[in-house]
């Protein structure tokens, strides 16, 4: 097995809000490896963002805080960190990339001065050198004439542009990991796909490992090691990325398999969408199946009781009281 980089072991991170607490991540694990790409799907809501920002020590106080669990960093704990050491972290050795690159660029400082700055705060680099490298990083994220780019503003710059442009600030210190939150939601499919592919060479000439977070399945099928599927906070069922397609155990994860659009099959199939609303966390009771109210398999006990992950195969994990019986489902959906 490859290194392991980054454990996450039981995290909560719950927000506050006068005597309401709302649990976004409750009791989430999982191991990262080096050079791994492992995506994390789930509706809006489901805790995704807030596990991301819950690593990096990001998430806003009050009213969000941890209340528990470890975040092992090359067996580290993160959470334990000083501000100094946690700061030396973020952007150097593990950097994100978030849904809205103009929520992340400055708009009145070049990309190139935007990128050496990191540089500058990481590295013992000087200016001229950190240009240069500037220059270098533009070009391997695939922006053609890097050199008067680099000059310009991020307004100057399309929406893909952009979004490469924080590819390449948050790869400036060949960081570890990268963390990229739903970073090309915004934009159109074609340049969606480019984003993905130099996101995944970057992976290959730098070893770095991605977590990559969409509400779309489809998006990753061809990138992804392995699969986290989060539902109201918590992971109801993962797996090698062959395994969640080929052989989905929870009914959530055959509904949004059924979710992404397919071009082999005829228009009139209509594209499915999961009935009901993702969940207000404020309001799922503890013991219970979050996805209870939404799942057509649900019984007395999934409202009394909460499943919790078991082994389905190997490294393949499923929280569900009733996955024996969706053998029809998965054949209709999955084919064989
Ligand atoms: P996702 O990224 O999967 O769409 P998030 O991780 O952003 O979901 O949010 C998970 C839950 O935490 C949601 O119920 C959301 O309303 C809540 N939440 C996120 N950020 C805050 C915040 N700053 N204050 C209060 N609640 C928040
Ligand atoms: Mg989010």
């Amino acid at each position: 097995m490859e290194e392991k980089i980054l454990e996450v072991q039981h995290l909560k991170t719950y927000f506050y809000n006068g005597t309401s607490e709302l649990r976004a991540v409750d009791d989430l694990s999982y191991t990262l490896h080096k050079g791994e790409c492992m995506a994390i799907i789930g509706e809006s809501g489901s805790g995704k963002s807030v596990s991301a920002l819950s690593i990096l020590r990001l998430v806003p106080y009050p009213p969000g805080l941890i209340m528990g669990g470890k975040i092992l960093y090359h067996g580290r704990d993160l959470l334990e960190m000083n501000d100094a050491e946690i700061q030396a972290v973020r952007g150097s050795q593990i950097s994100m990339i978030f849904q809205e690159p103009s929520a992340a660029l400055n708009p009145v400082m070049t990309v190139g001065d935007q990128i050496c700055e990191n540089l500058l705060t990481h590295t013992d680099m000087k200016k001229d050198e950190a240009m240069k490298r500037a220059v270098e990083l533009l070009d391997e994220v695939g922006i053609p004439n890097p050199e008067q780019r680099v000059n310009q503003y991020p307004f100057e710059f399309s929406g893909g542009m952009q979004q490469r442009s924080m590819i390449a600030m948050a790869m400036a210190c060949n960081p570890d990991i990268l963390i990229c939150d739903e970073p090309t939601t915004a934009l159109d499919v074609t340049v969606q796909a480019q984003v993905l592919e130099q996101l995944n060479k970057l992976r290959q000439t730098h070893g770095t490992a991605l977590i990559f977070i969409t509400h779309n399945l489809g998006v990753v099928a061809r990138y992804a090691d392995t699969v986290k599927i989060m539902y109201g906070g918590k992971i109801v069922e993962d797996g090698p990325t062959r395994e969640i397609f080929g052989n989905p155990h929870h009914p959530y994860t055959l509904g949004l398999i059924r979710a992404v659009p397919r071009l082999d099959l005829p228009r009139s199939h209509g594209l499915h969408t999961i009935e009901g609303e993702p969940p207000d966390m404020s309001r799922i009771p503890p013991n219970c199946c979050a996805f209870a109210n939404r799942c057509k398999y649900a019984t007395d006990e999934c409202r009394n009781r909460r499943p919790e992950l078991q082994a389905v195969g190997e490294n393949h994990h499923c929280a569900c009281f009733h996955m024996d019986q969706l053998d029809e489902e998965r054949k209709e959906v999955c084919g064989a």
